[in-house]
């Protein structure tokens, strides 16, 4: 048998980067996410050729002091986190301190920032892969950060190539993330342009730093689409699933019973036919205003809609406002997946509030009007 023996640091850097750093809307979404940790209210997505030579993502935010300077991409090292417990608490889109560093390992790499009292005096860091600083150099900055990632997987050969294949559906994808984030948002402004290889930069679209949600969609998709939508608001507290012993063992002491109240804000269509198609990647979830997947709570909302329109798929905008302790985003590397905990309970109590909100509007819509 061969000798059991510990991977060298390096390989197991770049091994785990691999699994944080999945595709390019894992740059993105990593990236945004620090801009809104750092309290931004503008920020600049700016691709080149699709993000296949450049990711550039400019922030107005907080800046990194120069104390940080060293540990920002080493892996591991966060300002947002620093026991497991904190995990229930957290306010913050990051907490592990991984995405920099990942970056690091898959990359070319480097970020420029100014502090407020610096301004318009900023720093350049570059780093080696490993995250570790390598030099600093002073260049013109105004307040905020600006994280160039260029090249990805350049030095995976494999990723790189299904990258290159695949970069116009990933390309799709990466927008309907930046969509999410950009209509969540309010009161900061989003701009996001693309400049193809030999061609000039063209803005891909961009919101206001608009009070609501309401006018970040009509930004991001069209005033027209707001015509077809109706505001969404459920509330609803989680009854105990029949049968389920464990729910009602939960469910023993007042202080359960308050974190067991659901809201859910946002926008979605109206539930009558004929109001223009709405594509399914116009469905957007969040949970406490964090973009996420939730399959199970999209096919809900997509079963009860059908039974009212059955040839279209509605426009959903729906957040998810639950206590900190009822779900759990540490699923998955990407914080896409969230668990929830009591997800059948929830789907059930989802169920019967759509319906009876869409009912009202199937009364309140006169169908000759459509
Ligand atoms: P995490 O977000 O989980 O903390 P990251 O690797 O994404 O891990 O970032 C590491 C640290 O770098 C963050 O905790 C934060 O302090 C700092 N940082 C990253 N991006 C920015 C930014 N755009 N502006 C200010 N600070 C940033
Ligand atoms: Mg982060």
């Amino acid at each position: 048998m061969a000798t059991i023996k510990a991977i060298e640091g390096r390989s197991v850097h770049q091994i785990q980067s691999g699994q944080v750093i999945v595709d390019l809307c894992s740059v993105v979404k990593e990236l945004v996410e620090n801009s809104l940790d750092a309290g931004a209210t503008s920020i600049d997505v700016r691709f080149k050729n699709n993000g296949l030579d450049s990711i550039e993502v400019q922030d107005n935010g907080h800046g990194i002091s120069p104390e940080n300077y060293e540990t920002i991409a080493l892996k591991h090292y966060t300002s947002k986190l620093s026991t497991y417990d904190d995990l229930t608490s957290l306010t913050t889109f990051g907490f592990r301190g991984e995405a920099l560093s990942s970056l690091c390992a898959l990359s070319k790499f480097h970020i420029v920032t100014a502090r407020a009292d610096s301004a318009p005096k900023g720093t350049r860091l570059d780093f080696d892969v490993l995250g570790k600083l390598k030099g600093t150099s002073v260049v013109a900055s105004q307040k905020g950060t600006t994280v160039v990632v260029e090249n990805l997987f350049h030095n995976l050969p494999v990723r790189r190539r299904e990258l290159e294949k695949n970069i116009k559906r990933e390309y799709g994808k990466v927008l309907g993330i930046l969509h999410a984030y950009a209509c969540i948002s309010t009161g900061v402004r989003f701009a996001v342009s693309n400049q193809a290889a030999k061609g000039k930069k063209l803005t891909v679209f961009s919101t206001k730093s608009n009070p609501t949600t309401k006018e970040n969609i009509a930004n991001v998709y069209g005033a027209k689409t707001l015509l077809a939508l109706v505001p969404l608001e459920l509330q609803f507290e989680l009854q105990p699933t029949r049968g389920s012993t464990q729910s009602l063992k939960n469910w023993s002491t007042q202080d359960d019973l308050a974190g067991r109240e659901v809201t859910i804000s946002g926008h979605i269509s109206r539930p009558v036919v004929g109001e223009g198609r709405q594509t399914p990647d116009r469905q957007m979830f969040f949970v406490n205003s964090r973009p996420c997947g939730l399959p199970q709570v999209a096919k809900t909302f997509n079963e009860v809609y059908k039974s009212y329109n059955t040839t279209q798929s509605p426009f959903i905008f729906a957040n998810l406002k639950m206590d900190t302790n009822a779900y759990d985003v540490n699923v998955s590397p990407d914080k896409r997946t969230i668990l929830l905990h009591d997800q059948t309970a929830l789907l059930e109590s989802l169920k019967e509030a759509l319906t009876k909100l869409f009912e009202e509007h199937e009364q309140s819509v006169p169908q000759a009007s459509f």
